[in-house]
């Protein structure tokens, strides 16, 4: 059978999405879903369906790779998640990880004191939800989630969900040094989840109390510290454009005196223009040697370098990385989103890189007859081992084409009445729905082609 073109697509005409459309999209697929929707939902927590869990582990495999397998220089880690006082006693979060605080006395909301300004009419504070201007002095509160290890719940039991992955990096410093023989520069990775008892979470997934990571940490000879930074700046924005956002959409954007965190001699962020404006997606600090010392000093360990060559023993600077890794599947999925029609009709269309897509191959017998069954499954059966497959036999093709195109499916491949005669099969690409029609015998090869980095 000739393959049969579902018309050229003409170009994209649609704006960027709305963060509706995105949530919508997410929900009817099955990307992600409000945690215990069935209960109406548990205060901006969210849980990821069968496509949101594929996706989030091919961003975390594409920074993986970028990070430790593309490097001779970088290992990886997986610290525990609750941890001891003592660490974040060290690294400052219990003193320093605070957002400022104002309760209503009125309406008992609470507010972060830093997002409310005085209104223009009378020069006071006013709550956003009641209105009233009788609201508490700013205390500082803490972000981290407290909890109890043990069946006592005293303060010598007390730990900490961790904010974030990093501080696991510094206190295995040397264990790490001392198992994986690296020297400066050398970096530890770790993905993983972090906790903030966030004021006001909120734009779905952009900032929730539990978050994924992925961040690194760079040791360096602290004279190259400045000279790595900027490396680690081009280096990470390069990796949001090479996975397919349009370097307009990013920037890197300094911060301001007033802005760094307590450790950090210099930090730029990468941004993304999400629907709503400019937003976060990574942090690059230079983060000193503020943290090895300050474990260092309530420890009694010495973290220090001891390079050899020179005889000369000194404590490495960290430039960190810091990416968001649930945040950042979000700002692909808005990336990709885009709408044009086909011969009259209108589609949806993720234009994902393969790397990131729930799935690289749908695998379409034309219908449900009988007698497409074992040379689908023949083709599925090939495939599987080299991507990520759907397999799928509902509805007209027409549809399922629709459908894949919707969650970014980049290549499908349709089994029709001719492949049992001779054993060809039509490969169909999301992007331009142009059609080839390729003998069995080349499949994995045209797909393995087409799938290559
Ligand atoms: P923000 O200013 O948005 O609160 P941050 O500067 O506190 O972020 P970092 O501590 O630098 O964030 O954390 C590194 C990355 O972790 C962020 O760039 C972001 O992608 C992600 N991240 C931080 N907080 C959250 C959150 N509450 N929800 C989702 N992702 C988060």
């Amino acid at each position: 059978m000739a393959p049969t073109p579902d018309g050229t697509p003409t170009p994209a005409s649609a704006p960027s999405p709305t963060m509706d459309e995105i949530v919508r999209l997410c929900k009817h697929r099955g990307f992600v879903f409000p945690s215990a929707e069935i209960y109406g939902g548990f205060r901006s927590t969210y849980d990821y369906g069968p496509l949101g869990v594929l996706m989030l582990r091919n961003v975390k495999d594409a920074w993986w790779r970028s990070m430790v397998q593309l490097r001779h220089e970088v290992v990886g880690l997986d610290a525990a998640i609750l941890s001891s006082p003592r660490i974040w006693e060290a690294s400052g979060h219990l003193a320093n990880f605070t957002d400022p605080l104002v309760d209503c006395r009125n309406c008992k909301e609470r507010w972060r004191a830093d997002h409310l300004e005085p209104d223009s009419s009378d020069g006071k504070v006013h709550c956003p939800r009641c209105g009233s201007t009788d609201l508490t002095e700013a205390r500082a509160f803490n972000l981290m989630f407290k909890t109890h290890v043990g069946p006592v719940e005293d303060e010598a039991s007390a730990a900490y969900l961790r904010p974030e992955t990093a501080q696991g990096h510094f206190v295995n410093f040397l264990n790490v040094l001392q198992t994986s023989r690296k020297r400066p520069p050398f970096g530890i990775a770790q993905i993983g989840k972090s906790f903030r008892n966030e004021i006001t979470p909120g734009n779905f997934v952009f900032r929730t109390r539990e978050f994924e990571q992925m961040e690194l940490e760079y040791f360096v000879p602290p004279e190259d510290a400045p000279r790595w930074f900027e490396y680690w700046c081009n280096e990470r924005l390069a990796w949001y454009v090479g996975l397919g956002i349009p370097r307009e959409m990013l920037r890197l954007r300094p911060h301001t005196a007033e802005e760094l965190s307590h450790y950090s001699a210099g930090t730029s962020d990468v941004e993304f223009l999400f629907p709503w404006g400019w937003g976060e997606l990574e942090g690059i600090a230079n983060r000193t040697d503020y943290d090895l010392k300050a474990h260092a000093a309530l420890s009694g360990e010495r973290l220090e370098y001891f390079d050899q060559a020179s005889g000369t023993r000194y404590v490495p600077y960290v430039i960190e990385p810091a990416a968001g890794a649930t945040r950042t599947m979000m700002a692909f999925l808005i990336a990709a989103y885009d709408t044009d029609e086909i011969g009259g009709e209108k589609r949806t269309v993720l234009r994902l890189d393969h790397r990131l897509a729930p799935y690289q191959v749908a695998v379409l017998p034309l219908s449900r007859n009988e007698a497409l069954v074992p040379a689908a499954r023949e083709v599925l059966d090939l495939l599987q081992p080299m991507a990520m497959c759907d397999y799928d036999e509902t509805q007209s093709i027409g549809r399922r084409y629709r459908r894949q195109d919707e969650i970014g499916t980049p290549l499908a491949v349709t089994i029709d009445f001719d492949t049992l005669e001779d054993r060809a099969v039509t490969i169909r690409d999301r992007d331009t729905t142009e059609q080839i029609r390729v003998p069995i015998n080349k499949l994995a090869d045209e797909i393995a082609g087409r799938l290559a980095d």
